[in-house]
């Protein structure tokens, strides 16, 4: 071989393998490992208060966090009591700035029932959201854990406005191992809901969970949909409204989940994509607009990639 064509072998190939390593890289979830509730990238807040400690404190330090509490989506009113607080402490260094953060952060996220009520044979969740944020997704995950914790589960997919939606949730269902509930294609979403539940009532099953669509044809449609799913699925009687929500939408979000809310009385919130953002803040943001916990955190695509929300190790996560 002629040394110029050697040495564009060997360079492909050296790329390659780095290619190879960087993409195995981007899979370390799937070792099915606990990880942890951070954002992937390092945490905007964490990079701004570094920086704004850089060079002595002054008036610009202080400027400089509030910015970056608002870049981190910690929200308006959220930001203003921080900054009211450390203003007042006047931190001197970046550790304690970071203390006084991080207590304000941890005062704001104590004290809430995080754990899955589950109560009734079968215990129902409803899972709600817009399209793409996640609920199929998160069901599976969800139906893992409860399947790794002994329990049986049937998932309902009450999505029947895309045939794609029930095929997909069928599919997350045989890899999880357990039975899905389908409707026709168009057909009424709560008699899919009330087919599951009956199917699970029958078969001495633990956990229903229902999946539903996340656009119809207008907003007040799928909201009198929603109301009618949750009715027939027992009203208040369903142990989990869940809702799912995509953290990098940031603010967006926060509408979300006031329409929603105003329909059916949410008891959770899913925040899915946290490993796609830096701006974690908006957990704060949206127990405050909701007044319900985040109980879980979608951290991957993959099957395990829903963890239990932990606010200390989040806390810690947003700050670093
Ligand atoms: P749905 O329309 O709300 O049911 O959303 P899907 O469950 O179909 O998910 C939409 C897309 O988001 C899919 O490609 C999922 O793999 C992806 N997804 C869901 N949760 C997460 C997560 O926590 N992290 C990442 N990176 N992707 C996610
Ligand atoms: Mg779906």
């Amino acid at each position: 071989m002629d040394p110029p064509i050697l040495l564009a072998v060997v360079g492909v190939l050296v790329l390659a393998l780095v290619a190879g390593f960087l993409l195995w890289k981007r899979h370390p979830s799937e070792s099915g490992e606990e990880t942890v509730a951070a954002p992937a990238a390092r945490s905007v807040l964490g990079a701004a208060l570094r920086k704004a400690f850089g060079t002595g404190v002054d008036e610009g330090t202080w400027d400089s966090i509030e910015t970056a509490l608002l870049a981190a989506d910690v929200g308006v009113d959220a930001t203003e009591e921080i900054m009211t607080t450390l203003r007042q402490t006047r931190p001197e260094t970046l550790e304690e700035a970071r203390t006084a953060l991080g207590a304000h952060l941890r005062a704001e996220l104590a004290g809430k029932a995080r754990e899955l009520a589950l109560v009734g044979s079968p215990a129902s969740i409803v899972v709600v959201g817009v399209n793409g944020t996640g609920k199929t997704t998160s069901i599976a995950k969800l139906a893992k854990r409860l399947k790794d914790d002994g329990k049986t589960v049937t998932l309902g997919a009450a999505d029947t406005f895309r045939a794609a939606a029930g095929e997909q949730l069928q599919t997350w269902g045989e890899r999880v191992g357990a039975q899905v509930v389908r409707g026709q294609e168009g057909g009424d979403p709560a008699s899919v809901a009330f087919d599951t539940l009956d199917s699970a009532r029958a078969k001495g099953i633990d956990v229903a969970i229902i999946d539903t669509a996340g656009r119809l044809h207008g907003k007040k449609n799928l909201m009198a949909e929603l109301e009618k799913i949750y009715r027939v699925a027992g009203g208040d009687q369903v142990s989990e409204v869940l809702l799912v929500l995509d953290a990098t939408a940031g603010q967006n979000g926060l509408v979300q989940v006031r329409e929603f809310s105003a329909a059916v009385p949410i008891t959770g919130i899913v925040l899915t994509k946290l490993d796609g953002t830096a701006r974690g803040g908006i957990v704060v943001a949206v127990e405050r607009t909701l007044g319900v916990p985040v109980k879980f955190v979608g951290v991957g695509e993959g099957l395990d990639d829903l963890v239990a929300f932990d606010p200390d190790s989040f806390v810690d996560s947003l700050l670093e």
